[in-house]
């Protein structure tokens, strides 16, 4: 199965993401992460994706379109993937779609995380990740069981975004609405989209993905 989180920064697609990969055993594609990667790796697109990011701006479609297509030949993808933060234009969106036809992939669903703005402007705000395994925390509703130490692999060291402050995020959230949000109206016309209340917590909004799924 082969599906599609669409919503805002914020939305919690990245959370959802990684509960899908536990439990149904999806690879999750984020092309934010693979973004920071290739900054982190210091690579062409690194150096091409890297100011944009930090301003919270939308990466060039040819960089990020270049991207997907190179990881949709690994051998891992056959065993289903979650697109997180891919598409985020509709020129992306119609390239995913010939992408797709080209390697015999299917699009299975696409499921909108429907918030508000003032919800994800905040869980930006408290955002962060263990920088061991990259699990994801919220300063309010996502604390480790055990202050310091994350959940997942025990790490003690943990990291925030260089975007999540205030002025990236208006940017980012700017950017949602005039080249993300046509999206919702392009799946829906093709049938393909289902919503979900990303307001609620993180478990129900795991179980109204999954009523989606199946
Ligand atoms: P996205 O990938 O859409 O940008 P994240 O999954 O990183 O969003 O979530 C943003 C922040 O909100 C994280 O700190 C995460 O722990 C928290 N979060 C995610 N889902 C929920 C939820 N349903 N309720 C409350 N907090 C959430
Ligand atoms: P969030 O968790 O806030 O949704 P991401 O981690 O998905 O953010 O993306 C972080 C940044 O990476 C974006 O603000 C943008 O600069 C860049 N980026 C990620 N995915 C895309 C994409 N599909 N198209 C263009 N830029 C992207
Ligand atoms: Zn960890």
């Amino acid at each position: 199965m082969n599906i599609i989180l669409l919503g805002p920064p914020g939305a919690g697609k990245g959370t959802q993401a990684r509960m899908l990969t536990e439990k149904r055993g999806l690879v999750q594609l984020s092309t934010g992460d693979m973004l920071r990667a290739a900054v982190a790796a210091g690579t062409p697109v690194g150096k091409a994706a890297d100011a944009v990011m930090k301003s919270g701006g939308l990466v060039g479609d040819d960089i990020v379109i270049g991207v997907i297509s190179e990881r949709l030949d690994q051998p891992d993808v056959k065993q289903g993937v979650i697109f997180d933060g891919f598409p985020r234009t509709l020129a992306q969106a119609d390239a995913l779609e010939k992408l797709l036809a080209d390697k015999g992939i299917s699009l299975d669903h696409v499921v909108e995380m429907s918030v508000d703005d003032e919800v994800v402007t905040a869980r930006i705000a408290g955002r962060y990740t263990c920088a061991k395994c990259g699990e994801g925390y919220h300063d309010e509703s996502k604390q480790p069981n055990v202050p310091g130490v994350c959940d997942k692999c025990g790490g003690t060291e943990f990291k925030r975004r260089a975007d999540d402050n205030a002025h990236a995020v208006r940017t980012r959230l700017m950017a949602y609405y005039r080249e993300t949000s046509p999206l919702i109206g392009y799946y829906y016309a093709k049938g393909r989209l289902a919503s979900v209340d990303g307001l609620a917590d993180i478990d129900e909004v795991e179980r109204q993905i999954s009523a989606v799924l199946g």
